[in-house]
């Protein structure tokens, strides 16, 4: 059912003058997630400056029975944070609430509002001599409240964990408009249900996340970057592991890619080159940090050890180390560029998937035989953060094939990627989310008991079902 004109009316004037538009130019950008591949319409988004503010809003929507959408910076690629085609749902959007709240040096968190810049946030932590470890190429756009909605993952899980692990407490306007909050910064508290960890990747589904409080940690004093060429995904592993215990932890990421994701990313973007002289099937780019002073550790000896280890043992072919921020920027431009790349290729059919990291080479070795026997000619595109286990399991496709053609194929080749991932213990979604891409996948591969509780929490939650219907879970 449309939204009448008096509802609009009446959200616009909870909103106040600069909290609203229903101006299509300045909504057109705030329909449609990065990838293009959801869009929608709405007739009105707002922009609401406090968290007072978003629960009279949601506290009307819900009297109203009005559908909402919570939005962030719109880089979520699972079609999460944009309305539907329907003309039904409208968007609330957090970046106006953008303060930094409080900072609490000796408890080591910082506590913000949800619209902060993950860029931004960075910076402001810089400023007090702490660091937050979480790092995603989308970070000058996305904020943290999406971050924390979607469980985001990035390039240093492998030392810091998910988003999951940097949360101390969130407050939250639940569907119902009232406010729950717990932003005390406490690191243990065994009061009962931990209940915030309900809405951490919870996508919008079950409240508005407005403030977090968040860990902070010491900055690194010194960060050293090696892009090194390897045989195969075994060889990735075997690395890894090696690197870990050599590296007393100080490994922070570990990321993998395939000769021909650099050969796109050569080809079509700009001022990216070949960091080798000779051409390898895989690599891996790999960074150690410490906040440890050099004459307590000395990073770079670290790091040439576990090189000259890797060599001897045939694990690693070839080699840099970044020499200063400029090689190291140069090195991660590769790696952030791949995805990009990609679209110059024509159609890219997308996989966001994790297994236990030892099941990896498996992994790519099944899921591309597979790929490649339901169409000749894909191009399988295997990259990303296998320090963690998540490979985005990308295929371009068969050169001269219609594209339309190609991505039409998108769900036959899901449910074969899927499958092999399901009977390897892995994960359809490992940081990107369910949104609206998946949730029939989810449905798939999902136990009933988990649907079960998920539809109960999602129904006990928010009964109207106002609170971005349709997204992770259907209610059947
Ligand atoms: C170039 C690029 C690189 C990326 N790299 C990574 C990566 O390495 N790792 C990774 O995990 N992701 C990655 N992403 C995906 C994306 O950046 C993350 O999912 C990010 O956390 C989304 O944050 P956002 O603020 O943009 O949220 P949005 O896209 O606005 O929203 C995402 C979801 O969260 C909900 N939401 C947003 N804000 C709130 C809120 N305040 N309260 C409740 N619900 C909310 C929305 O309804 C939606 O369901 C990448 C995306 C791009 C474009």
């Amino acid at each position: 059912m449309a939204i009448e004109p008096q509802h609009i009316t009446k959200l616009k004037e909870i909103a106040g003058p600069k909290g609203w538009s229903d101006d299509q130019t300045i909504i057109a950008p705030h329909l449609v997630e990065p990838r293009d591949k959801f869009s929608g319409v709405t007739p009105l988004l707002l922009l609401p400056d406090s968290t007072q503010n978003v629960s009279k809003l949601v506290t009307y929507c819900n009297q109203n029975k009005i559908k909402v959408v919570p939005q962030g910076g719109n880089t979520g690629l699972v079609g999460g944070g944009v309305p539907d085609g329907s003309g039904n749902e409208i968007i609330i959007n957090l970046k106006r609430l953008n303060k930094i709240r409080s900072e609490d040096v000796l408890n080591h968190t910082i506590t913000v509002d949800s619209g902060v810049i993950l860029s931004d946030l960075h910076d402001a932590v810089e400023k007090i001599n702490f660091q937050f470890p979480l790092h995603l190429a989308s970070e000058g756009s996305t904020m943290i409240g999406g971050n924390i909605s979607t469980n985001a993952g990035g390039i240093n899980v492998l030392h810091y964990g998910v988003t999951r692990d940097l949360i101390l407490g969130l407050e939250i306007v639940l569907p119902s408009g009232e406010i729950l909050s717990d932003l005390t910064g406490l690191r243990k508290d065994n009061t009962g249900y931990d209940l915030k960890q309900l809405f951490i990747g919870a996508e919008g589904t079950l409240g508005i996340v407005t403030g977090a409080t968040l860990k902070l940690y010491p900055s690194h004093l010194q960060k050293n970057t090696a892009f090194v060429a390897i045989k195969n995904p075994q060889s990735a592993i075997e690395l890894l592991s090696l690197a870990r215990k050599i590296s007393g932890d100080n490994l922070i990421a570990f990321e993998i890619l395939p000769r021909i994701g650099l050969d796109f990313t050569i080809k079509h973007m700009a001022g990216c080159c070949d960091p080798l002289a000779e051409k390898y099937p895989w690599y891996i780019l790999m960074e150690c940090a410490t906040s440890l002073e050099k004459d307590l550790l000395d990073l770079e000896i670290l790091l040439e050890r576990i090189l000259e280890t890797a060599l001897n043992k045939d694990l690693v072919l070839d080699g840099v180390i970044a020499k200063n921020m400029a090689e190291t920027k140069a090195l991660w431009n590769l790696r952030e560029s791949m995805s990009e790349a990609q679209k110059f290729e024509g159609g890219s059919i997308k996989h966001d998937i994790s297994v236990p990291v030892s099941k990896i080479p498996q992994f790519i070795e099944l899921a591309s035989a597979a790929v490649i026997k339901k169409l000749p000619g894909i191009r399988p595109v295997p990259f990303g953060h296998i320090g963690d286990g998540n490979i985005h399991f990308n295929l371009s496709q068969p050169l001269g094939m219609e594209k339309s053609e190609y991505l039409a194929l998108w769900q036959q080749i899901n449910s074969i990627v899927h499958d092999i991932v399901h009977s390897l213990g892995g994960s359809i979604s490992a940081e990107h989310g369910i949104g609206i891409l998946k949730v029939q996948e989810l449905e798939r591969y999902k136990p009933e008991i988990d649907l079960k509780i998920m539809r109960t929490l999602k129904k006990a939650i928010d009964p109207n079902n106002i609170m971005n219907p349709g997204r992770v879970i259907s209610l059947k």
